[in-house]
């Protein structure tokens, strides 16, 4: 079945009585080129096992299932089930999951369906919730890869250098567990309906171990949260806000001396490395923080 024809989508969509939900994200790929490419960039073996997040009416999903050995793909409409039925009938390594994949139990998942391979994760992420579920991802440890396609403004954020302007916590975050690869942009006009924001096709490859080796990872989190709260604040008055309970302005002063940071330095200024020597120093200082 050609998924990727408009009229077939409409005609497909109209017999199951499918409405678009924009509550849910639900942009559908019409360019089998661009799923052809985010398959090639997750470097899917035919021994690969693929956990897809959103199938919609499983357009990227048939492509994958060409790659890879079996794809499991996880929906939260109920209302897309029967298109998938169809859509996806000729595919014997497809299984649906109706679920949202935030409330899934990503280890039991792993092992049912996948023999507790790591998964890569492939993905045409509904915008709206594209930080928690990359979090989600990410933080489980689970997989090798995700590929996906996001919202620009956030691929942007995630792939950014220290001192640029998009360059936050989510960064520090994505660059702390992966490596991020920003591939591609997509265009509006490949998708049924149009998206009202630009795309972009990211590439996170998993870091056997984290960028840096913070003394408490919870402290390392809690400076980058901290520095980057008050984007237009010094760092020096960013920590002070954080731990005024633990901590005097002069001695983050000091502690920011040093390490050889001005005290005019600003939080956007940090490296993942200068974020995990300063943690290390205010953890040594203020050991009993309840987290
Ligand atoms: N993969 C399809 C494609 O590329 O044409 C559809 C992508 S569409 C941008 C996002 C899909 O994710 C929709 O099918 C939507 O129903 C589904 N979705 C939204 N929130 C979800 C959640 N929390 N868990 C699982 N699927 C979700």
């Amino acid at each position: 079945m050609d998924l990727f024809s408009i009229n077939n989508i409409k005609d497909i969509l109209f017999r199951h009585g499918f409405h678009f939900s924009k509550s849910l994200g639900q942009n559908f790929l019409t360019e089998r080129s661009v799923c052809e490419q985010i398959a090639e960039y997750s470097e899917i073996c035919p021994d690969d096992c693929v956990l897809e997040i959103g199938p919609g009416i499983g357009s990227l999903t048939s492509v994958l299932a060409e790659y890879a050995k079996k794809v499991v793909s996880v929906e939260i409409d109920r209302s897309l089930l029967p298109v998938l039925n169809e859509t996806l009938a000729e595919f014997g390594n497809v299984k649906i999951i109706n679920n949202d994949i935030l409330k899934c139990d990503l280890a039991s998942l792993i092992e049912n369906e996948f023999d507790g391979n790591k998964p890569k994760v492939c993905a045409n992420l509904p915008y709206y919730i594209t930080t928690p579920i990359l979090s989600y991802l990410i933080e489980s440890g689970r997989f090798s890869s995700i590929t996906t396609m996001i919202q620009k403004e956030v691929a942007d954020r995630i792939c950014a250098k220290a001192g640029t302007r998009d360059y936050g916590a989510f960064s520090v975050f994505a660059q702390y567990y992966t490596q991020p690869e920003f591939l591609f942009t997509v265009d509006k006009e490949c998708f049924i309906p149009q998206p009202k924001v630009q795309s972009a096709v990211i590439r996170l490859k998993v870091l056997q171990t984290p960028a840096a080796s913070p003394k408490s990872q919870e402290m390392f989190f809690k400076v980058v949260k901290a520095s980057f709260a008050q984007r237009r604040k010094q760092l020096v008055n960013s920590l002070y806000s954080a731990f005024k309970s633990e901590l005097e302005k002069e001695s983050i002063i000091e502690i920011l001396s040093s390490l050889g940071h001005k005290p005019t330095i600003r939080g956007e200024e940090l490296t993942i490395e200068d974020f995990c020597a300063l943690s290390d120093v205010i953890y040594s200082k203020v050991q009993n923080i309840k987290f």
